[in-house]
């Protein structure tokens, strides 16, 4: 008899479902064989590469027959005066997804609970049960995050929770107020991640002063990334900034060289493009508001957002979504997220939106 592999597989990996992602330009193109694709499924900036990072990424391709800086010291060295952190206080990752996940296998193991709420980012639950821990998933308020159900879900098992702000796919927010009586209450042998993905694109007057919280709270890890604002998706960036001490215990577990010279290289100079991001977040700014007013006039239910997507709520997503792709428009469905009546509709370039407007109209109007 052929040994059953999947039997010998960590508990909780056999539960698993792969991540999904939105669907790439090129499968649509495959699939339908149509062109002129328009995706706006992964929250990505719609700018494209800004020109500072593309001139750093060209020049750091004569050395990359070596080995990249393991410590990222020239990244860390702009990052802390971008955060007003100590070097000593960032891990930088494959990705923030990847910095998240050697926070869970440093901190989390067999019994341990880890609290999220029911539609935070999927990366926490996926991770969780990777690991054969125990998913503790809190019911929202408003399609936002229920702080105090997450104080009440605490139990002795409880290792970790797990914040998203502004969240996705929801795009809700906490204020720094909430968040501030939160942490106080939060026993202190409890890693909280405060997932901060779309900070940039919260604007300042509205900013929790989150790296200040760190000082108090040495359980608190705070993760961002340069694939949003940033523009560095494809590249796979991100950090975790936390207190030294926690840090350091990061540093034994990452694979040493997991944030390769190219994104290195492009990170830094995109810290220097502040023109780049300012038109970005400009950009999503009038664009959310074109959407929502858009929105409005066609009696389309949304949760308000403070990222760069906007998700709206549509009878029959699956369907939708997939009239969508006939027009050529990738969206994301989130029937996985436990949302099988939104979509979520990342804001994209003028022409982009407009084409998302009319091809859903279009569905939408041939449904009836
Ligand atoms: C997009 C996103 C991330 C991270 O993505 P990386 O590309 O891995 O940095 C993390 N958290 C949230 C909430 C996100 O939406």
């Amino acid at each position: 008899m052929a040994i059953d592999i999947k039997a010998l597989a960590n508990q909780g990996v056999n539960g698993l479902h792969p991540y999904q992602p939105g669907k790439p330009v090129e499968e649509l193109e495959r699939e339908l064989g149509i062109s002129n694709i328009v995706k706006l499924a992964s929250n990505e900036n719609p700018l494209g590469l800004s020109p500072k990072a593309q001139g750093a990424i060209a020049a750091a391709t004569a050395e990359l027959a070596r080995y990249p800086d393991a410590n990222g010291f020239y990244l860390k060295q702009k990052l802390s005066s971008y955060c007003n952190v100590n070097a000593d206080q960032i891990t930088l990752g494959n990705g923030s997804n990847e910095v998240l996940e050697i926070l869970f296998r440093t901190f989390i193991s067999g019994d341990d609970e880890v609290i999220f709420d029911k539609h935070a980012f999927i990366v926490y639950a996926l991770l969780t049960q990777s690991i054969g821990a125990t998913a503790v998933a809190v019911p929202s308020v408003e399609w936002g995050h229920d702080l105090d159900g997450m104080l009440a879900a605490i139990t002795p098992k409880t290792r970790m929770i797990c914040i998203a702000n502004p969240n996705n796919p929801t795009g809700t927010y906490l204020s720094p107020q909430r968040l501030a009586e939160f942490l106080a209450k939060v026993p202190e042998n409890i890693i909280v991640v405060l997932d901060e993905a779309y900070f940039e694109y919260v604007p300042q007057s509205e900013r929790a002063d989150s790296v200040a919280w760190l000082q108090q709270y040495p359980n608190l890890a705070i993760s961002r990334t340069f694939s949003k604002a940033f523009g560095l998706a494809g590249l796979r960036v991100g950090y975790l900034l936390s207190s030294p001490e926690l840090a350091d215990l990061l540093n034994r577990v990452r694979e040493p060289f997991n944030c390769n010279m190219l994104a290195l290289a492009a990170a830094e100079a995109v810290l220097d493009d502040t023109d780049y991001v300012n038109r970005a977040v400009a950009l999503n700014k009038t664009e959310m508001a074109r959407l929502m007013s858009w929105c409005d006039s066609q009696n389309i239910a949304y949760i308000p957002s403070h990222g760069n997507f906007l998700t709206i709520e549509i009878a029959e997503a699956q369907a939708v979504y997939e009239a969508l792709l006939h027009q050529g428009v990738i969206v994301r469905p989130i029937g996985g997220y436990g949302m099988p009546n939104h979509l979520r509709i990342s804001i994209g370039l003028v022409a982009e939106n407009d084409r998302f407007m009319n091809a859903l109209h279009h569905v939408l109007s041939s449904k009836k």
